[in-house]
């Protein structure tokens, strides 16, 4: 490599000879030095370059000899200042700055200033430059690769997090469509026992109505028979019996007709004690024979309009349930009073129990028609249904409140009849 002093001729330069050492005395050994190198004098003249020098500028020799380097220098840090305060400082390395060439372009370059021997006793400066634009160019595609790189780790965090997200979906997508599954297995058997019921309740009502007219001779004999017979005669007693039969077979009758729905709907003034007084007889012998004490609280609610028949199927329905829940005994206590909410009347009736209670995964279901969690043959899963049914009808409520081991309450509220309702 060459170092081109100021009277260096271009031949000279391109045939690669030095002359040792030009007028400064500067060393030849610089001449080899591959990076590009310029030397400058005390005040920042440019006496000698390299050939890398001139390649930095796109200039020849007679293009920067015996100026100022400051003259070369492109934009900001490198200020009119900068030089000499560089000289002053007599040594610095690697300032980045720009250097523009005889074309214009501005070369980043990192320049390196120490003094050195200027030859009979002066300094001079060596300026050492490194170009750093394959540098620059290696960053740049660096930085894009690194940016490459996060979008594509981006991308895969997005699509692992995606598929992860698709997969969660797709198992609680198979959850509910086993929900689904099961919900619809429950309806279609459900409605295969719908069907069985309505088949029942049709046989039901036509033999309510086919029995109705023989047990109307039975008890209307029965009874005219007893009328004339003295109470002390012989077979009074049997006769009564065929009476008591006989009525108690006619209440059976009215029941399955309120079940069959061969009454239509009446709208009576009804008190709610009657009906529970009326209802006296049946519940007495449901809960015959077992150990369930029956404890009456009936204090004095309004009068609702409706069907007192109607009202008793839900009393029924209820004291069978109550009952079926305390195998081993317990307390059934029914009770009446007067409720006010929300600036209206209501009569409400509770049917507390000491069973075994519902428990919480069963509880939303009992109102559905056909569930039930009685053996096979001991429940049809109407009593619930029907009752809310009732009370619908009625435009009251039915609500339960339940402990699980400890019984449940059954509260029906069913508004005051208005002044001049039911007949
Ligand atoms: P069924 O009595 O034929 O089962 P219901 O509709 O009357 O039909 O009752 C539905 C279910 O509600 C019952 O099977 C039972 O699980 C529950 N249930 C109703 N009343 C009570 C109660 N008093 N105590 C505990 N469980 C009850």
């Amino acid at each position: 490599m060459n170092i081109i002093s100021k009277r260096t001729s271009l031949s000279e330069r391109r045939s690669g000879t030095t002359g040792g050492k030009d007028k400064h005395g500067i060393a030849a050994p610089i001449c080899s030095i591959n990076a590009p190198i310029a030397i400058l004098s005390r005040d920042g003249i440019i006496t000698a370059v390299n050939q890398p020098f001139l390649d930095l500028l796109s200039a020849q020799a007679h293009d920067v000899m015996a100026r100022p380097l400051e003259g070369f220098v492109g934009t900001e840090p490198f200020s009119a200042s900068f030089l000499s305060r560089l000289l002053k400082e007599r040594c610095s390395t690697d300032i980045r700055i720009s250097l523009t060439g005889t074309t214009g372009e501005d070369v980043p370059v990192t320049l390196s200033v120490a003094p050195t021997d200027g030859g009979a006793g002066r300094t001079a400066f060596i300026c050492t430059a490194t170009d750093l634009r394959a540098r620059i160019g290696l960053e740049r595609s660096l930085d894009a690769s690194d940016k490459e790189l996060s979008r594509r780790v981006a991308y895969i965090d997005d699509f692992r997090s995606g598929v992860l997200h698709m997969l969660r979906d797709i198992d609680s997508g198979e959850a509910a469509l086993e929900a689904a599954y099961r919900q619809l297995q429950e309806a279609q058997a459900e409605l295969m026992q719908t069907g069985k019921l309505t088949a029942l309740g049709e046989l039901a009502a036509s033999l309510a109505h086919e029995l109705n007219q023989p047990l109307t001779v039975i008890k209307g004999l029965s009874q005219s028979i007893m009328q004339s017979m003295r109470v002390e005669a012989r077979d009074y007693e049997r006769v009564k019996l065929i009476t008591d039969a006989s009525r108690k077979m006619e209440l059976i009758i009215k029941h399955l007709s309120v079940f069959t729905r061969i009454e239509p709907p009446e709208t009576k003034l009804v008190d709610l004690n009657g009906v529970i007084e009326e209802a006296r007889i049946i519940v007495g012998q449901l809960l015959a024979g077992g150990s369930v004490k029956l404890d009456l609280d009936l204090g004095a609610p309004p009068p609702v309009s409706g069907s007192a028949n109607r009202l008793e199927q839900v009393i029924i329905n209820l004291v069978t349930n109550a009952k079926d829940a305390m195998p081993d005994g317990g307390t059934l206590r029914i009770s009446t009073a007067t409720e006010e909410k929300d600036g209206r009347t209501y009569a409400r009736m509770s049917f507390q129990d000491t069973g075994h209670g519902i428990p919480a995964d069963v509880l939303p279901r009992i109102f559905n028609p056909f569930f039930t969690t009685k053996e096979v043959g001991k429940g049809t899963g109407l009593g619930l249904s029907i009752s809310h049914r009732i009370i619908k009808e009625h435009s009251g409520e039915i609500a339960v409140e339940t402990e699980p081991g400890k019984g449940c309450v059954f509260h029906i509220t069913l508004p005051a009849a208005s002044r001049g309702a039911g007949a």
